[in-house]
């Protein structure tokens, strides 16, 4: 087995809520409590739970975003949250985030090919933009000569195309995807699962893929972790998961999706 890409060991994340009262220290919010996992090269992991249990904050502390209060996060062996900025700038390029909405995060004055190249820029990379642009949109299924059109003159699945261009355009090896099929109806969804896993054949990514959706998870994951309050439930082999979930709240989650176990 190749060595892990990304190992979360144990992290916990709270938020302090707005105080009701001076009299009342303020009330603090578990959004994660003591979760971990790990993904390799080429493996997809899906986090699957209702809104509210923890993924986004999960997503946010594997990218960096956010320090957790305790645990580590492992990017390739190197903890994450103990590098320096310029270290962590460097690092960047390996893991990149699909957002859930294609259409607030592509700016509507700017050419998509402006945008592409957005995380190049971030890391410093002047060289070849234009070439590795094109390439990305290819990678995707578009045509390099999309670069110079603006996001009005796409569909939603178009743009999500041009979001995972600019999630791979620095080459990572470990994308994370929050709820990044869920603003599309379902047959687009199922094209772009389709590019995802494509992708990852092709450039042997790892993937971690957030979804509220069981059947979405069901659909392209190799192992699923299902998140309950902050808190991991269960978690496996897709097909054990799938169909011998070990708790009722699973159970309710693949009614919901419509997955029969
Ligand atoms: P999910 O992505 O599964 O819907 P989130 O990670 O977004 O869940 O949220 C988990 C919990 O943490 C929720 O109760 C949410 O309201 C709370 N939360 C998330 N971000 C913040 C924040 N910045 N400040 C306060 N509470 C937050
Ligand atoms: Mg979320």
């Amino acid at each position: 087995m190749s060595a892990p890409l990304i190992e979360v060991r144990s992290v916990s994340r709270h938020y302090r809520l707005p105080r009701v009262s001076l009299l009342r220290a303020p009330a603090v919010l578990t959004a994660v409590e003591s979760t971990s996992f790990t993904i390799r090269a080429g493996e997809t992991l899906g986090i699957v739970g209702e809104s509210g249990s923890g993924k986004s904050t999960l997503a946010r502390m594997v990218m960096a975003f956010e320090k957790p209060d305790s645990g580590q996060v492992l990017f390739q062996g190197q903890d994450l949250h103990a590098l320096s900025a310029t270290e962590l700038r460097k690092l960047r390029q390996k893991f990149q985030m699909v957002f859930q909405d294609p259409f607030g995060s592509l700016d509507p004055r700017r050419k998509i090919g402006w945008s592409i190249a957005e995380p190049l820029r971030a890391i410093g990379v002047d060289a070849n933009t234009a070439r590795r642009t094109a390439e990305a949109l290819e990678q995707v299924g578009l045509h390099p000569r999309d670069a110079e059109k603006y996001p009005h003159e796409f569909s939603g699945g178009q743009r999500q195309r041009i979001a995972i261009a600019r999630a791979i355009v620095t080459r990572p090896a470990l994308l994370v995807a929050d709820e990044a099929v869920s603003a599309l109806d379902v047959s687009v969804q199922a094209q772009i699962l389709n590019l995802l896993m494509d992708l990852q054949d092709q450039l042997g990514l790892g993937i971690l893929f957030i979804s509220h959706d069981l059947a979405v998870v069901a659909a392209i994951c190799d192992h699923i972790l299902v998140m309950q309050h902050g808190k991991p439930l269960e978690s496996g082999p897709a097909a054990q998961v799938l169909h011998r979930p070990a708790h009722l709240y699973t159970q309710t989650l693949l009614k919901a999706a419509g997955v029969s176990p």
